[in-house]
């Protein structure tokens, strides 16, 4: 098997994507632009200052920093060997992290009619099926199954369950996780998958699941983390070795503060709901940094589930998306400044 274990400091990298202007936005701050990157040897590629005015600037450096100009694809190549890695047996997430209108879903999922627009969902499971079917000539089996579900309100929805009659009540799906590192949730649907024909059709059936709920599509995707995870068990017929890897892939909730949302009632309840799992998944990647004692997990629905895939020999990469919109400059800061914590681990 691919044998490449990366050098890292820590398990838990961090990259920085700022996606292009889009219509009706500015990226201006007086005269100069609002993003830069310092040119300078030490951060080339992995600096990114933020202009706030009057000449006041915040620089930043991550494990990389792709600009507005930086296609899909290379994203991708700096990612394969991660994704690789869950053939292996390791336990992979990727999480994309940002303000709504940021770039995360274009990140994580991409638009699938445009075969370069494609995100790092289906190049993933692209790359891991072309591998796994050249490891059969050595004697490589794989059994792969995908699930795909939503935390909207710290409660679980599975987005591949059949549309019933809309009368039965909701499933509540409990996450258990046996002595092995071995996570359950109840009632959730595990789809065999072999080819990319199949999960495209996976896709679509979550997107469709997605958008009857009673919110716009947009609205509650914005609010509520959406993960798509692929466990992979492998077995050598001639050497009788096993492997068993998961890949997470995480489109997370926007991470717009609660200040800027004005909500009231139930869409506080919501928002702090989904502040709760966002920091509380900031608060996890921080204390396995930090080698503390007491690892959080249990504060929220998210870090529960990913427990096994948190910390450990596990592989963690974490998108920061920033949108280059003057308008969104204290946003971006926000998301940078977590970032930053998270890559200091
Ligand atoms: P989020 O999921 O963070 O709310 P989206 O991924 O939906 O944000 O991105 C917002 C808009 O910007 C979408 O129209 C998307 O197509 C576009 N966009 C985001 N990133 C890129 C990029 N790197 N290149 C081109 N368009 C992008
Ligand atoms: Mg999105």
């Amino acid at each position: 098997l691919h044998n490449t274990i990366l050098e890292l400091k820590g398990n838990v990298r961090v990259f920085c994507r700022v996606r292009p202007l889009l219509h009706d936005e500015e990226d201006v701050v007086g005269t100069e632009p609002l993003v830069q990157y310092p040119n300078s040897t030490e951060l080339m590629g992995r600096g990114i200052e933020l202009v706030q005015g009057q000449g006041q600037k915040h620089t930043f450096s991550f494990d990389k920093v792709f600009g507005p100009e930086v296609m899909q694809e290379d994203v991708f190549v700096e990612i394969s060997q991660l994704v690789q890695s869950a053939l292996d047996g390791y336990k992979v997430c990727i999480f994309a992290y940002g303000q709504t209108g940021s770039g995360k879903t274009h990140t994580m999922l991409g638009n699938q009619d445009q075969p370069e627009q494609r995100g790092i969902i289906p190049r993933s499971l692209e790359q891991i099926f072309k591998t796994s079917q050249a490891l059969s000539s050595t004697g490589w089996s794989f059994r792969m199954q995908a699930s795909m579900l939503e935390i909207y309100n710290e409660t679980i929805r599975d987005l591949l369950a059949r549309p019933g009659n809309g009368n039965e009540p909701a499933k509540q799906h409990v996450v258990k996780h046996d002595q092995n590192g071995n996570t359950t949730v109840s009632d959730l649907s595990l789809v065999d998958v072999s080819n990319w024909k199949e999960v495209a059709s996976l896709l679509q059936r979550a997107a469709q699941s997605r958008s009857v709920g009673k919110t716009a599509m947009n609205e509650q995707s914005s609010r509520s983390h959406c993960v798509f995870t692929l466990r992979l068990s492998g077995m050598n017929e001639s050497t009788e070795q096993q492997v068993h890897g998961v890949l997470n892939l995480i489109d997370l909730a926007g991470s717009e503060r609660l200040s800027r949302s004005c909500s009231t009632g139930d869409r506080l309840k919501e928002t702090q709901a989904i502040n709760k799992s966002l920091s509380s998944l900031g608060d996890v990647i921080l204390a396995i940094g930090n080698k503390e004692q007491h690892i959080p997990y249990r504060n929220s629905k998210l870090t529960y589930l990913l427990q096994p895939c948190l910390g450990g020999d596990s592989k963690t990469l974490m998108f920061v998306n920033i949108s280059p919109d003057s308008k969104s400059l204290n946003e971006s800061l926000c998301s940078l400044r977590f970032a930053a914590k998270v890559n200091a681990c």
